[in-house]
């Protein structure tokens, strides 16, 4: 049978750097160094016995890989400690979190109210998808505490935010928002992508949920996707549990072993992305043809000191502004070299896209408008490549503007 590699009285006091790497393990009978992947569907029972009782007791052994699997519960057991929660949920992507954390917990008639500032497919989550099923849905400009205090005025089952939000790093005071939820007898759920768990803790804010896109930093190498949700175990037993064991979010064991892998170097990762994105935005600040840059690490963002308050570093994403239209924009990106165009983030190669035209192609532009997003703004992901050269890089293709 397999045994934990941290027993729960050492991975009590250890730091984040050495959950990262140990965090979750379990090692089988064959003693092996790296975690086991257990690329199966299902489990054999020795006796027809053993399978009633496995069916009677649930949880007490594996009995099929949609409720739980050996490799996964290692990354949700890793994630879980990092987090510093009491249960977590792999599940087969990001937004497989996002929508069966919240799908679980509504019901027709409830409100919801969300920061406006949201990933594209979360805004389709809570302004399409739940309305039809009877969900009513208020989005809030997240940055203004007392919008939210109305709009939860009226009694609210959930809210939900992103912070910083994508891509024009708007801060949430989660504390607050905390506060103001759970007056209203609802419960916070916090998208901490773009933070990651290395930077901002939401459950110690205050916050009862937190979802991931583990496609993003947690792999952080562009593999393969996974997300998931931590919370407590009393929303795990009454809400989530039986939802995901018959609606099949699942992560599979490959990914989890590719997430597990990612975990390991996720603290190194994060700590130099920022180190660069953070050079990245003070060469920019000083460059003639950028005028506007939008880091929550430089002290001109409009809320760095909330920022400070409730994330460790600014993050490893930078908006910025390219001076001229569209076509200025373009020439920009097409001149670049090492950094590429995509829409991913949080990888190892440094990433940089235009939210006007791809990841928020599908908004009025007036609605563009209203979330910071002009023609002119991009959004680079920093990676791991070397800072000198990313500069030069950037430095290189702002002279084609
Ligand atoms: C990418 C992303 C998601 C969705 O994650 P997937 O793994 O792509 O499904 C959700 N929220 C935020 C903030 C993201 O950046």
């Amino acid at each position: 049978m397999s045994k934990l590699v941290l027993p729960p009285e050492i991975a009590a006091e250890v730091s984040p750097a050495t959950l990262l790497v140990r965090g979750g393990a379990t090692r089988s009978a064959h003693e092996e160094t790296c975690e086991a992947l257990f690329l199966t569907s299902g489990f054999v029972y020795g006796t027809a016995a053993e399978a009633e009782a496995a069916f009677a007791n649930e949880g007490s052994r594996y009995v099929y890989s949609r409720y739980r699997n050996p490799t996964v519960t290692m990354f949700e057991e890793r994630l879980r400690l990092l987090e510093g929660a009491e249960a977590c949920r792999g599940t087969a992507s990001g937004m497989a979190a996002v929508f069966t954390a919240l799908a679980c917990k509504v019901r027709a008639g409830d409100r919801v109210v969300a920061s406006r500032a949201l990933f594209g497919s979360c805004a389709y989550i809570l302004t399409d998808l739940l309305p039809r099923w009877g969900v009513e849905t208020v989005l809030v400009d997240g940055r203004d505490l007392s919008a939210w205090e109305a709009a939860v005025a009226p009694g609210v089952k959930l809210t939900f935010c992103e912070s910083p939000s994508n891509p024009a790093m708007d801060i949430i005071d989660i504390a607050e928002v905390a506060r103001l939820t759970h007056r209203a007898g609802g419960i916070l759920v916090v998208d901490n992508v773009f933070a990651t768990p290395i930077l901002q803790k939401p459950l110690a804010l205050g916050a009862d949920i937190v979802v991931y896109s583990a496609t993003k930093h947690i792999d952080g190498q562009g593999r393969a996707l996974g997300g998931a949700i931590l919370a407590s175990e009393k929303y795990v037993k009454e809400d989530l549990g039986t939802f995901y064991r018959h609606t099949g979010p699942s992560l599979s064991p490959f990914n989890a072993w590719l997430l597990l892998k990612g975990l390991e170097t996720l603290e190194l990762r994060v700590e130099r992305q920022c180190r660069t994105a953070l050079a990245i935005a003070q060469f920019l600040e000083t460059h003639a043809k950028v005028p506007r840059v939008i880091y929550p690490g430089l002290p001109s963002h409009p809320q760095y000191e909330l920022a400070r308050r409730q994330m460790s570093a600014g993050g490893t994403v930078v908006a910025f502004d390219i001076a001229g239209d569209k076509a200025a924009c373009f020439r920009f990106l097409d001149a670049l070299r090492l950094v590429d165009i995509s829409n991913n983030l949080g990888d190892a190669k440094s990433i940089i896209t235009h939210p006007a035209t791809t990841t928020h192609s599908r908004l009025k532009p007036e609605a563009r408008a209203e979330l910071g997003i002009s023609d002119g703004l991009v959004r680079l992901s920093a990676g791991l490549e070397a800072e000198a050269d990313l500069l030069r890089d950037l430095d290189r293709a702002l002279a084609q503007v």
